[in-house]
Parts: structure tokens; sequence; C-alpha cells
């Protein structure tokens, strides 16, 4: 299987690279881009010559690039609460739409270079990273914190995503707050002694 790859020199003169990235069957595409299609052997071959010379590279395929409409097509089609309220799914950080910036879940950057990943995204049924599934609403602080990582990120990405969590987690919040505010207030009160927990049955029982 041969593979699209794109070498990017943005840094430096590219001629230091023109004679060596020729050799491993990329010609010159754009300004400073060097494309081809590879084996899976040459392509770990020019990450090696990337990495070692700091060049950018991804694989130019559904998951190599960052599309620009993605943000727009994820407002459309995501319901915030009452229209306009939205919840950073990795912090739960209350946003309004001006604010929300929108990330990928699996992050191209990552994805974009590494072959092996693609495979397993394929099999999980992601075939696209700029679709409506893979992308989150976030606040900026996560969104740039986040950057190119996974792990913990994705599973909190995964299920931050539902606003209800974060709903049922403020009701909860405001729940509890209201019960020791009431609490207080009838201990102040002198209301809150023993006599009114032998009122409960669990204590009257025991
Ligand atoms: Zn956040």
């Amino acid at each position: 299987m041969k593979i699209p790859v794109v070498v990017d020199c943005r840094s430096g003169w590219i001629i230091r690279y023109h004679f060596r990235l020729r050799r491993f069957g990329l010609d010159r595409a754009e300004e400073k881009k060097y494309r081809g299609m590879v084996s899976e052997r040459k392509l770990e071959h020019i990450k090696e010559y990337c990495r070692e010379k700091h060049l950018k590279y991804y694989i130019d395929n559904a998951y190599g690039t960052r599309d620009s409409g993605y943000r727009e097509r994820f407002l459309k089609s995501y319901h915030p609460l009452f229209g306009k309220i939205y919840f950073c799914a990795y912090c739960g950080k209350l946003l309004s739409r001006r604010r929300v910036t929108v990330d990928h879940l699996y992050p191209v950057a990552k994805v974009s270079r590494d072959l092996e990943l693609q495979k397993r995204l394929k099999r999980q049924g992601i075939r696209d990273l700029n679709a409506v599934k893979n992308l989150v609403p976030a606040c900026e602080r996560c969104n740039q914190a986040k950057a190119a990582q996974m792990g913990k990120w994705i599973r909190k990405g995964k299920l931050g995503r539902h606003k209800w969590i974060w709903v049922v987690r403020w009701l909860l919040r405001v729940g509890l707050f209201l019960l020791f505010a009431v609490a207080l207030y009838l201990w102040h009160a002198g209301y809150l002694n023993c006599e009114l927990l032998e009122m409960l049955p669990v204590f009257y029982y025991s």
C-alpha cells in the first residue's frame, strides 16, 4: 500500500533538503512542500529524517488536514443549553458562543503523522477528524493545555461532550450549597439540635 506523504520545509533553505527528499521519491509540489506516494518502510525513513532536521510532515489523506469550516459545522449541529450556553467538555466551564473554542478530540497534529493510529481510528469508525463526532466544545485554557495530547483527555472529552453531565453537576453543587445554607440557618435559629434529629426515623428506631 502506498501512502501519500507531504514534507513541509518551512524552516530554512529547501536546497539543503531537496536532493535527499527527491531520493525518498518526493517531488516538489507547492512552495516549500514536497509530496509523493511512498511505502510504509520509506515513510519510516522520511519520519526519521524529518525528526532529525526538524521538518514538518503529514500523511495527506482524510486524517491529514484540518479543514477550515469545522467550527461553523460543529456550532450548527450542536444544541447549547437554552440556545446559548456551552460547557467546556474538559472542565465544565460555562461559555458563550463567542468564547467557545472547538477542539479536535483526536488531534490532527498527532493523527496526521501516525499511520498506526489512523488504522486504529478507522477500526473505531472515525474516518474524518473534522467530522462533528470528533469535535467538542472547549474553553481556551483547556484547548491549549490539551494541544496534541490524547490519553485522559480523550476519556474526559468523550464524557464531557454531553452537556447534561455538567448540568447535573451544577444542580448537585447548588443543591448541596442550599442544604448547607438551610442547615446553617436552622442551627443558628436553634432548631437544629438533638430533638430535631430524634424526629428522623433513623434516630428514632436506633
Ligand atoms: Zn475547560
